[in-house]
């Protein structure tokens, strides 16, 4: 289908995009990849009078270390990421978690930005951004805001960017710390390679093998991606034996508002967050000794 008609503007300048965004009556939507936006309008599901798109604007694509946290771009894509020695080396998590993300075209157009601004409950960016504790950038007339990852998603499709803001960067702390291991785990949805649910687990272990942090993010499994809290406090300072590790995995959809369709009920979602929650734990864990892939 071919979508309705709309006016497309692509500035060069962020003020130039803020600006046609403000000033537009009408529905003004930001187009980065594309790779969501455009199929919903063709479907006629999404509707826009006017596309901004902000991938020519320089200042929004990019990648860079910041002290102990690496900056990524809005615009910067998934083949970007993957591209990167600097995100291979300090966040790991999010080279495992891309890496699964849909095919070689979906990677080479689709966004960090576009993809956390979209909040597919499906989405994979959604589990790691909050179990790395990123903290996303917007802007917008009234300036710029920074808001923590655990604020930002806010429903199904839904996040805490105002109308007319842009997401302009993500922070995401690095992951590069002694007894540190991380892993993303999916069940991969066999026609849309979306995720069914997608587990994102970090550890990082005490001087003597115990659990000093756990955080783990899930999505696919409820209407918006979550912080499994339960899983994580159940992993304080114990020693990460099978048991415990399935103990705490047990909680895993403790909180979340489960999704059913006809792939996968509730039920099994439910079920799926708690065994993949155990393999991304027990991943992370042979990572933090030092295991393969550490
Ligand atoms: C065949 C296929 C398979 C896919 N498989 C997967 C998968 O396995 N896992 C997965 O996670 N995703 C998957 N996707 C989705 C893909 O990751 C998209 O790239 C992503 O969801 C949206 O990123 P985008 O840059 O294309 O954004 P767009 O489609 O351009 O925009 C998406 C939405 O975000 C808004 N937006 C975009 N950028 C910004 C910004 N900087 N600030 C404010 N708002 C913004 C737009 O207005 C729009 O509402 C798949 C897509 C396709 C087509």
């Amino acid at each position: 289908m071919y979508p309705a008609e709309f006016d497309y503007h692509a500035p060069t300048a962020l003020a130039d995009a803020l600006h046609l965004l403000q000033g537009h009556d009408g529905t003004v939507k930001v187009l980065a990849g594309g790779q969501s936006l455009l199929p919903l309008m063709k479907l006629r599901l999404a509707d826009a009078s006017t596309l901004v798109d902000i991938g020519r604007i320089a200042e929004l694509r990019g990648i860079r270390e910041d002290g102990d946290a690496v900056v990524i771009g809005a615009t910067t894509t998934y083949r970007d990421i993957l591209d990167s020695a600097v995100v291979g080396r300090r966040v790991p998590l999010l080279v495992d978690t891309v890496r699964q993300i849909g095919d070689m075209q979906v990677r080479s157009r689709g966004t960090i930005g576009g993809s956390l601004a979209h909040a597919d409950p499906g989405g994979d960016l959604p589990a790691t951004i909050l179990a790395v504790d990123a903290q996303m950038t917007a802007a917008g007339s009234g300036g710029t805001r920074t808001i923590a990852a655990r604020d930002f998603f806010t429903g199904m499709l839904t996040t805490s960017l105002n109308e007319g803001e842009v997401l302009t960067s993500v922070r995401l702390p690095a992951l590069d710390q002694a007894r540190t291991g991380s892993a993303y785990l999916k069940h991969r949805h066999p026609a849309s390679g979306y995720a069914v649910v997608g587990v994102a687990a970090i550890v990082r272990l005490a001087a003597d093998g115990t659990c000093q942090e756990a955080r783990v993010g899930v999505t696919g499994a409820g209407s918006q991606a979550m912080r499994a809290g339960g899983v994580e406090s159940a992993l304080q300072g114990k020693a990460l034996d099978d048991a415990t590790l399935a103990d705490a995995a047990s909680h895993a959809a403790e909180g979340l508002d489960l999704l059913s369709d006809p792939y996968a009920s509730a039920e099994f979602r439910g079920h799926l967050a708690q065994v993949l929650t155990r393999r991304a734990l027990a991943a992370a864990v042979a990572r933090a000794r030092g295991g393969p892939g550490a």
